[in-house]
């Protein structure tokens, strides 16, 4: 299932702990161990839980699966090709916008996976590199300076790096000293997924098999997203409705909701989406919420890292991505290339290099909550200046970005909160 990536052989190697067996955990403990540290992911809870829907992996994010040889095919992606705008009430297509030569671009192609098809992998990569993965093992405090972590169960360990990976409630980040400054998003969203073989006998043979994100509204707080998975056997919907239609009050991923509820909330939409939420299956409610950015990321030897250093809302399809990017950033600089410099120090270089990025991205994504042409892919900088764009998110290159950074390595050595 994985290619034999051996770790490489001349780092020192660290005893690093990962708490949260998400795909930012298990992104940054196979980065990791590539490096030949011993890392031991610490999850609260065992798998089979939630299925989730579809995840977009952008080249920023795709690139580091493959230099870490994970056998990505396995995950069963649908390679994305466009990004179709339809119009809201008749279903028309308004705009088909062309990814082009995207590989040859960037490197890479644009996947996009059933998000439990790319956990299940990840999770299989990393143990079969090496890495141990203790389940029911709830993360309850730490001591940031002695490199300690305490757990529900009694259990205590100690490592030479804490990287904190629990989520966006992660509890981590406040044993960090970080209080999250957070608003309810305007948006609440629906997700649903259906199996194309049904989408077939009911006639809507128009949402199968197409190698596009394609949108209904986005200009305002409505907004359908809908992409084929799992090798095209799947589609997957979001659906973005405001807030205050339900008032929903709950928290969590697994609020399931009715077909009748999801068509209400969506009058006046294309019929045929109509049709397909009648047949849904997995519908589950999501209630939005904006963060501000984070004072910091890092504290002792600890490092904050995904969703908990992060949390971003979804419409740049990027949080998953940025996640990535954090553990291919552990990746370069816990390489023997950086070997000379002190756990604090590769830490405070790993903040240096993803915080301002992330930060961008992160409010990149608040602004096309509401607004599709803020969406990376839909329109170049020239129209905005300042704006994000698709060149800069994947054609990234952080090996290089990472060594300048060591270049003005003064601003590393100084560590103080
Ligand atoms: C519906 C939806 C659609 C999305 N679509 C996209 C997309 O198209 N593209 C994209 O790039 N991103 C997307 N994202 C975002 C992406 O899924 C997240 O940003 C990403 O999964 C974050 O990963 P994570 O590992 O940081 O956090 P999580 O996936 O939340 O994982 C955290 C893990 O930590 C565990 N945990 C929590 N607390 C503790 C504790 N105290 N001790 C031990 N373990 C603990 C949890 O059980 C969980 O397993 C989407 C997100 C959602 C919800």
């Amino acid at each position: 299932m994985t290619e034999d990536m051996s770790p490489s052989s001349n780092t020192r190697s660290l005893n690093i702990a990962v708490v949260g067996a998400g795909l930012g955990g298990l992104s940054a403990a196979i980065a990791l161990r590539q490096q030949n540290h011993n890392v031991t992911i610490y999850e609260r809870r065992d798998f089979g839980g939630e299925v989730g829907a579809s995840l977009s992996c952008a080249s920023n994010g795709s690139r580091f699966l493959e230099e870490w040889g994970v056998y990505i095919a396995a995950a069963k992606p649908v390679v994305l090709k466009s990004l179709i705008m339809h119009d809201w009430a008749s279903g028309e297509v308004q705009i088909k916008y062309g990814l082009g030569d995207y590989r040859e671009k960037f490197g890479t192609d644009y996947n996009n996976f059933h998000r439990i098809d790319l956990h299940v992998l990840l999770k299989e990569t990393a143990i079969a590199r090496g890495c141990k993965l203790e389940c029911w093992h709830q993360a309850t405090s730490l001591d940031t300076e002695a490199g300690e972590l305490r757990f529900e169960n009694g259990e205590v360990v100690n490592a030479d790096v804490i990287i904190c990976a629990d989520g966006i409630r992660s509890q981590m980040r406040g044993q960090m000293g970080i209080t999250p400054r957070v608003t309810p998003s305007a948006s609440c969203c629906y997700r649903c997924i259906i199996p194309t073989a049904r989408l077939l006998e009911l006639g809507l043979e128009d949402f199968v098999g197409n190698d596009a994100i394609e949108f209904w509204g986005g200009y305002g707080i409505n907004k359908i997203v809908m992409s084929n998975c799992s090798d095209n056997g799947v589609v997957s919907c979001y659906c973005f409705y405001p807030a205050e239609h339900n008032n929903l009050r709950e928290d969590g991923w697994n609020i399931s909701t009715t077909p009748e509820n999801l068509i209400a909330t969506f009058p006046g939409l294309d019929p045929r989406v109509h049709k397909l939420f009648a047949h849904a299956d997995d519908i589950k409610m999501w209630r939005l919420y904006v963060h501000e950015p984070y004072p910091y990321w890092v504290r002792g030897r600890c490092a904050l890292l995904g969703d908990a250093a992060h949390p971003m809302l979804p419409d740049q399809s990027q949080g998953a991505c940025q996640a990535i990017e954090d553990a291919g950033a552990l990746g370069i600089i816990f390489s023997d290339q950086y070997d000379h410099l002190s756990v604090t120090q590769r830490l405070q270089l790993y903040e240096d290099e993803r915080k301002p990025r992330a930060t961008r991205v992160q409010e990149a994504s608040a602004r096309a909550r509401t607004d599709l042409s803020e969406r990376i892919g839909w329109s170049s900088s020239t129209d905005r200046p300042g704006k994000l764009t698709i060149e800069e998110v994947c054609g990234y290159d952080m090996k290089n970005h990472v060594a300048g950074l060591v270049a003005e390595a003064p601003s590393i050595v100084s560590v103080v909160h």
